[in-house]
Parts: C-alpha cells; sequence; structure tokens
C-alpha cells in the first residue's frame, strides 16, 4: 500500500493571501482526502471539511471565503466572536473549537452556529440558559480526552455515556457526535490509537442507546494528520494550517496547560 499518510507536511504550508492561492491549498487538500477516502473505501461525502481560521485576519479570510470556505472554526470564542461582527456582511457559520469557560458562554449562545468542545456539565448548563434567552439553538460535538497523560482537554473515556445521558436534558443542545485532538506527534502509530478510541467511543455509546449520540459523528483529524482521521472514520477533519498556512506560534500557545 502506498504510504500517503505520512504527518510532517507542515514544512510545507504556504500562506494563502489572494482567493487563487485559498484555491490551490483547497485543491491540494481535497487531493489528500480523496486519497484517503480512496484508501480507506469511503465516500467523500461523509466527510466534512472544516477550515480553521484561527489567528488570521479578515482580509484573509475574506479571500478564503470568496474561494467557497462558508464556515469556519475558531478555538478562542472571544476572537471568533469579534470576527462574526467585523464579517457579519458575509455568508459564515462559525464553529467554535476550543475549550470554552462558562461565563463566556453567553457569546457562544450569541453567534456559533456550533461548538465542537462541550467537556463539561457547568458549560452545558450555560449554554443552555444563554441559548434560551436568545431562542437559539446551538449543534454540538462531545469532546473526549483519548490521550490520557498528553492532554487535560476533553472528559475522560468512561464519563462519557453519563454526561451524554444528562445532555439529553438540554433541548437547545443538539448533540452531533464526538471530538478529540490526537496527541501532538509526528508517528502516525502513536496518532492513530487516539481516533480509534473516540470511534470504539462512539460505538459503545450507540449500542448503548443509539439516541444518546445525535448523528454519531466523529471529528478528528487536523493539517498533518487528517488523512489517518480519515482512515479512522471522520466525519469532520478540522483544517488550518494546510489551508491558511503555517502559524507564527507553536501549537502549545494554541492550548495552554489549563485551558
Ligand atoms: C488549530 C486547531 C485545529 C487545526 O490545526 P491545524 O494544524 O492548523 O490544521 C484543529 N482543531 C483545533 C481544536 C484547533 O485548535
Amino acid at each position: 500500500m502506498e504510504d500517503n499518510s505520512g504527518l510532517s507536511h507542515d514544512e510545507q504550508y504556504s500562506t494563502a493571501v489572494t482567493v487563487e492561492d485559498f484555491r490551490a491549498n483547497i485543491a491540494e487538500v481535497e487531493q489528500r482526502i480523496s486519497a484517503a477516502v480512496e484508501r480507506a473505501g469511503r465516500d467523500r461525502s461523509e466527510i466534512e471539511l472544516l477550515p480553521v481560521s484561527k489567528t488570521v485576519p479578515q482580509e484573509r479570510i475574506r479571500a478564503a471565503v470568496a474561494a467557497g470556505c462558508h464556515k469556519l472554526g475558531e478555538n478562542k470564542v472571544q476572537e471568533a466572536h469579534r470576527k462574526s461582527e467585523e464579517m457579519a456582511d458575509l455568508d459564515i457559520d462559525w464553529a467554535v473549537i476550543g475549550h470554552l469557560q462558562s461565563n463566556k458562554a453567553k457569546f457562544v449562545a450569541q453567534f456559533a452556529a456550533e461548538f465542537q468542545a462541550l467537556d463539561r456539565l457547568k458549560v452545558a448548563r450555560a449554554l443552555d440558559r444563554r441559548l434560551q434567552s436568545e431562542g437559539r439553538s446551538l449543534d454540538v460535538y462531545v469532546q473526549v480526552n483519548t490521550s490520557a497523560e498528553e492532554s487535560k482537554f476533553g472528559m475522560p473515556p468512561e464519563e462519557l455515556v453519563g454526561f451524554l445521558k444528562e445532555l439529553r436534558s438540554f433541548e437547545t443542545l443538539k448533540v452531533q457526535g464526538l471530538m478529540t485532538l490526537a496527541i501532538f506527534s509526528s508517528d502516525v502509530e502513536r496518532v492513530r490509537p487516539c481516533f480509534q478510541t473516540l470511534r470504539t467511543l462512539r460505538d459503545r455509546a450507540l449500542e448503548t442507546d443509539p439516541e444518546l449520540i445525535g448523528h454519531g459523528r466523529l471529528s478528528m483529524g487536523m493539517s498533518g494528520d487528517f488523512e489517518v482521521a480519515i482512515e479512522e472514520g471522520a466525519n469532520c477533519v478540522r483544517v488550518g494550517q494546510a489551508i491558511f498556512g503555517k502559524r507564527a506560534l507553536p501549537d502549545s500557545h494554541y492550548w495552554p496547560e489549563n485551558g
């Protein structure tokens, strides 16, 4: 089997500025997706490509939108909220994909179409209360920690089913599935088990009760590892640098120890 799933693509991520740059980068990502879809015997339509625009300024985001991006992921709620106001003239669905403190739930309830990092009841409660007063609902993914010692994000796998049961009482939260961040490693075979864990948890939750987990979608895989995630069943891949270009700061800046 051809090995296209090496993880060290980051050296070649060029910064996209113009609409043409974005078209070219997206086409390259689509080629990588197609190759993985083919290897896995899956269908392209099962997988959503979510472009992640964190740190990217408005002018470049506008070019990305002109190139066809209409849903964007942001990991910091205030940055996302600001951008949603700056670009209110555009047709963009905003997905908040990073850790949220319950005191910032009101922002998410105001503008986000989706929240992918739900991992605590306190946040679910705060979101539900704010969404009710806004008269809105929100698509959510429950974030699970699939790398135990390596990460402080997401809920422990053993608490997942209990948490999903509690979420049923929040009518404004529409559970779509599960999300994870794999460990940060350039070694495919250390990353793959995180994705496999998420898939197994999804399958078990479906067995426990098919109504527990919405469509049972899996959000996993980023610029460096989305092929592996697709091979392991991803339904949403969150891709930043391969579309927008290399970020100036290392990943540790975006996922600080204490969120
Ligand atoms: C930044 C980010 C991504 C995308 O990472 P890239 O390396 O830019 O593809 C995916 N998921 C989350 C939660 C992120 O914060």
